[in-house]
């Protein structure tokens, strides 16, 4: 990516020097990198991100190792990894604690870093993990970003018990679609919603209870009288200003909003007398600690999570992945294959 701008700025370059492992690194022979809605605003530029271009999008990484630092002892040449995205300083009060997405310096690959759209990448030793030999790459690499976010969000952040109402907004999203598994699989009614009865049925088939389509009825309204004019004890909204106000007024009294992100925009209004009165909470959540990111890897590589590829492409047509991301018609993650 040697510019800001639409997916056209996307090029294919063949003779980028490879990377070198510094001494706690692995170099990993990248062989499928999942995208993320991240790439594509990272594309376009983000204000306070001041990036050295060329940049290297790609925060999803399945590979091979294929060099080993001098000061790593745990990992060998031909090992089959997946990459924690996440990068933490290890020195920082936050760090302290394994609050690694807290970090005052945490950086996320393929965003503050080189990343994955590559046939090779840099990464600290310690944010590898080992997968099946039998694992699929694709399936691999379309786990980690959105798995990590999910579980955070909904176990550590939301602490979502069995029996709870779940609202999952915008069901065909790759957080969407890990959410969706991982508040089922905690025992939750597992609430989703779309413009498209396609993808409802396809979020019905990995674990949502009920359906909402958005196109043939206001859906805050719709959950209201789904559960019997109580409300959701949960909603995940990663949409934003284009459905804040609707998924307050979806929540049950002491209900719980938990916000990974907001793809239509940030800037959202509240009516505070809801969130005193009727004790919501608003919880924010962004990435995950290492031990969220092994906890729910170790339930992906067990078949208990199970995440959905949409449709590869392979490296070349990184272009093409991004347009087919930015028109909002997958279900699952998009990823990119390197042969
Ligand atoms: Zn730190």
């Amino acid at each position: 990516m040697p510019r800001y701008g639409g997916p056209e700025v996307l090029e294919y370059v063949s003779d980028h020097p490879q990377p070198v492992a510094g001494p706690d690194q692995v170099v990993v022979r990248v062989r499928a990198s999942a995208l993320n809605h991240l790439d594509l605003f990272i594309r376009e530029g983000i204000p306070t991100l001041k990036l050295q271009l060329p940049h290297i999008l790609g925060a999803d990484v399945a590979g091979q190792v294929a060099e080993v630092g001098s000061d790593v002892t745990d990992l060998e040449v031909g090992e089959r990894v997946v990459v924690n995205p996440g990068i933490a300083c290890g020195a920082c009060e936050y760090c302290a604690i394994g609050e690694d997405s807290l970090c005052v310096d945490y950086r996320i690959i393929g965003e503050h870093l080189p990343g994955g759209y590559a046939e090779y990448v840099a990464v600290p030793a310690r944010n590898v993990a080992r997968m099946p030999s039998d694992f699929p790459w694709e399936t691999a690499a379309a786990a980690p970003l959105v798995y990590m976010t999910a579980w955070r969000l909904l176990i550590s952040r939301a602490r979502v018990r069995p029996g709870e109402d779940v609202l999952i907004l915008g069901a065909g999203s790759g957080v969407s679609t890990a959410a969706i598994q991982i508040a089922k699989l905690a025992g939750c009614t597992v609430y989703a919603t779309s413009s498209s009865d396609e993808k409802l049925a396809k979020a019905k088939g990995i674990g949502a209870d009920v359906l909402v389509n958005y196109r043939t009825m206001p859906w805050s309204q719709a959950v209201w009288e789904l559960t019997g004019r109580r409300g959701v004890d949960v909603v995940l909204d990663h949409v934003g200003e284009a459905t804040f106000k609707d998924s307050v007024r979806a929540l049950r009294r002491g209900g719980r909003l938990v916000s990974p992100g907001a793809t239509t925009g940030p800037m959202v209004e509240l009516d505070m007398r809801l969130l005193f009165w009727r004790q919501i909470s608003i919880l924010g959540s962004t990435m995950a600690s290492r031990r969220e990111f092994e906890e729910v890897l170790k339930l992906v590589f067990m078949g208990r999570l199970k995440p959905v590829v949409d449709k590869s492409f392979p490296l070349r047509e990184a272009r093409l992945a991004h347009e087919y991301l930015g028109r909002g018609e997958q279900f699952g993650k998009v990823v990119l294959t390197v042969d």
